[in-house]
């Protein structure tokens, strides 16, 4: 028999490509985030509470931060919103949250952040959406007043195109245009050159009128997979700005979830998307949160960010009839995630944990010996035993009605004796 290895060679390992935009910064106080370049791509999230209510608004942020979040967009669309905003910083910072906020501009931003200069303050960065800052002439003096607050107190600007509210002037003169080719392109290749020049001439105006280019973010967020792709593909390529990548208006639960993890996972691997945000519609009852979940999960599988210690579970099969699996590997999940706000703190490194919560003897063992502390449950017809693996190796077995609440605290007592400060 021939050897395969002196064959083939090895396989080659795959990793996301190096990003290639330059670094952008956020600066708030005396604060500084970059984004961009070597830094690691970064969680954003959006609340949906009334702007003007301000303890709300303020709540909502920081569940959204202590959930992952490393920035929290919010609306400011009146000039109550805008009145509300340095209260909202006031009440995190008094909360100790310190997560930056970005502010949402639509159609009244130049007023807004120019009559209300503790709003702008409070701000890290702003949003602009290119289509929505005025119509003809208005359109580069609004623009230029935005441009101006952020050069006068120092913030970051994302200029975010959507294609739900493009530029239509632009959009007109690119479809003229396109007419007069011999063999137009398609309709759907003129809007994404609409939403590329969009943001790049946004950007380069901003810049003519001196605004740093470490201070511009770019966006172009469109609601189809294969969409998003091909901008963001030639906006990279067209740019070197930081970007923001997100599918806009992803939809709810699986959908979405999988219309991003879809779009922004192939992106990633490519080294495009240097934050990004995952616009999911929340189902009834289910938290504001889940889009981070999903958002720090996307970088986490990817292996651009380590947010929570990870738990590996079976899906289970014929050989388990019983719930007990599916649910300890739940109960563990949730555990986990909800202690990493003070484990984070308590226990450097623990995000880098690697639990497994198996169903039977058939991966049980082998899957768990690769997890940091891993358990394999007794599968239908098995003995009520559930051996539990430390670090590779059998530690105990587990037997009776508590095997749940038993694994639980071998969990805890693992995290204390490997991560706290001893
Ligand atoms: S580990 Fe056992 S229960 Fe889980 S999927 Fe494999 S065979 Fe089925």
């Amino acid at each position: 028999m021939q050897n395969p290895l002196r064959d083939f060679g090895p396989v080659a390992v795959a990793a996301p490509l190096p990003r290639r935009s330059r670094q952008a910064k956020i600066t708030w106080g005396s604060r500084i985030v970059t984004v961009g370049g070597d830094a690691p791509v970064r969680v954003q999230s959006m609340t949906n509470t009334d702007t003007v209510d301000a303890i709300g608004t303020a709540i909502q942020v920081k569940e959204l931060a202590q959930a992952g979040s490393e920035f929290v967009r919010i609306t400011v669309n009146t000039p109550e919103a805008a009145a509300a905003v340095p209260y909202i910083r006031e009440q995190l910072d008094r909360m100790g949250e310190s997560v930056p906020l970005v502010g949402d501009f639509h159609y009244n931003g130049h007023r807004l952040l120019t009559e209300f200069p503790d709003c702008a303050q409070a701000l890290s960065k702003y949003r602009i959406n290119p289509g929505n800052v005025g119509k003809g002439d208005k359109k580069d003096k609004q623009f230029g007043q935005m441009i101006e607050a952020a050069m006068r107190w120092n913030k970051a600007v994302r200029i975010g195109v959507n294609w739900g509210s493009l530029d239509q002037d632009l959009l007109a003169s690119l479809m003229d245009a396109n007419s007069q080719r011999a063999q137009p392109w398609e309709a759907r290749q003129v809007m994404y050159e609409a939403l590329i020049t969009s943001a790049i001439e946004s950007a380069r105006l901003a810049e003519s009128m001196g605004l740093s280019g470490d201070q511009i973010i770019l966006s172009c967020k469109v609601s189809g997979v294969q969409d998003l792709i091909a901008v963001y593909r030639e906006l990279a390529r067209r740019c070197d700005y930081a970007l923001h990548l997100g599918l806009t208006e992803a939809g709810m639960g699986t959908k979405g979830t999988v219309a991003s993890s879809t779009a922004l996972g192939i992106l990633l691997q490519e080294g495009i998307g240097d934050t990004i945000r995952v616009s999911l519609t929340p189902q009834p009852g289910e938290a504001r949160t889940q889009e981070v979940v999903v958002a720090s999960e996307i970088l986490q599988s990817l292996g651009l960010r380590v947010f929570v210690p990870s738990v590996t579970a079976c899906p289970g099969c014929g050989r388990t009839t019983s719930t007990t699996f599916q649910e300890l590997a739940k109960q563990i999940d949730d555990y986990l995630r909800a202690q990493m706000p003070v484990w984070r703190v308590r226990y450097p490194g623990v995000e880098g944990m690697k639990v497994a919560v198996m169903g039977c003897i058939v991966n049980g063992p082998g899957e768990s010996k690769h997890a940091d502390i891993g358990i394999s449950l007794p599968g239908t017809g098995e003995a009520p035993a559930a051996p539990v693996f430390i670090d590779g190796e059998k530690a105990l077995t587990l037997r009776g009605e508590r095997i749940a609440e038993e694994f639980h605290a071998l969990v805890e007592q693992y995290v204390e004796r490997r991560y706290g400060r001893h």
